[in-house]
């Protein structure tokens, strides 16, 4: 794999405001993709403003407020601890479990698992002088999920987002105490793309919705990542039979309302297999119900510990009472 680039996400491109440099520059480069994003961007800003959709906007606000305050983290350079991969590995897991993650593994970093161009990240995070990646799992709230595509799944989503963020400025302080760098990857600010860390060390397999998929959560995580220049000890990535399962399962890519998950075989991009998703259908998806559809995410059997089982998907019509 080469890398990915930040820019071409469907987020950052959203965010280019038409007339200006960068929007110019990056359709010039890109002109298959002005249309498209010309139309997505007119719909845009049409969510609605109501007290309800505060709940969620509160939470991305502070999720947004930890980020800039603390995804860089300055390395107290007094103390110098010295502490054996295997004790600090330890150590960590610990934290994050302690701290609210449900899953944790350690992987050694890849130039291909970091953006090679960045755009929405507040910080000019430099990832190549660090050596391992602490990936962490928290679990969405599945109460919330069951109403996907509906307003109340972004607030479990949010809640996600601000559990990972504050368990990753946890971990990276820990490390910077230590007298290491450390950097939190987490929403607004990840400068990786936290699923390839996640396969690689062993915390599930990429699906057929592009998400990681956990043998014991589904894709109904959030993840997070610290990346450092500590030694650690790292995990392997397991076989947990999900990609094979996903091959003959097709569940998310039936009931995807942007037809944006391939229903075809999955493509080989280097060492990973992948299954194709249309991110603009789903941003247009998104801009329809108001919210981030997450139907993917509750249709899947693993979100319910009932992969090679009879299945009913879940659904709620009812919000819970406090978002009525
Ligand atoms: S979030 Fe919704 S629209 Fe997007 S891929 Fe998942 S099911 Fe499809
Ligand atoms: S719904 Fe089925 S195909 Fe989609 S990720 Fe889950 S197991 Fe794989």
């Amino acid at each position: 794999m080469k890398g990915f680039n930040e820019k071409d996400t469907i987020f950052s491109r959203m965010d280019l405001k038409e007339d200006t440099l960068e929007y110019k520059e990056y359709y010039k480069n890109h002109p298959d993709k002005k249309e498209i994003d010309d139309e997505l961007r007119d719909s845009d800003g049409k969510f609605p403003q109501d007290d309800v959709n505060e709940l969620a906007r509160a939470i991305f606000q502070t999720v947004h407020s930890i980020g800039i305050a603390t995804s860089e983290g300055s390395v107290i350079k007094k103390r110098n601890h010295t502490i054996e991969p295997e004790l600090l590995s330890k150590r960590i897991k610990g934290l994050a479990k302690f701290s609210g993650a449900v899953q944790v593994g350690i992987a050694k970093t890849k130039k291909d698992y970091f953006y090679i161009d960045k755009n929405k990240s507040w910080n000019s995070y430099n990832a190549n002088h660090e050596k391992y990646g602490i990936v962490f799992a928290v679990r969405m709230d599945p109460e919330l999920l069951k109403c996907a595509p509906r307003f109340p799944e972004i607030i479990a989503t949010a809640k996600g987002y601000l559990d990972a963020a504050i368990i990753g400025s946890v971990i990276k302080n820990y490390l910077n105490r230590l007298g290491f760098s450390a950097f939190n990857h987490m929403e607004g600010a990840y400068g990786c793309v936290p699923a390839l860390f996640g396969q690689a060390a062993g915390l599930g397999e990429i699906g057929r919705s592009g998400l990681l998929v956990s043998p014991e959560y589904g894709p109904a995580i959030r993840l997070g990542v610290v990346t450092t220049n500590a030694d650690l000890v790292i995990d392997n990535p397991v076989d947990y039979g999900i990609q094979k399962y996903c091959s003959t399962c097709d569940l998310c890519s039936k009931s995807c309302p942007g037809k944006a998950i391939s229903d075809s075989d999955p493509i080989q991009i280097e060492d990973c297999k992948v299954w194709k998703i249309i991110p603009e259908n789903c941003y247009r998806v998104w801009q329809k119900v108001g919210s981030d559809c997450g139907v993917c995410m509750r249709v899947c059997p693993y979100t319910w510990g009932k992969a090679g089982k009879n299945f009913e998907t879940p659904y709620s019509k009812e919000n819970p009472d406090w978002i009525k």
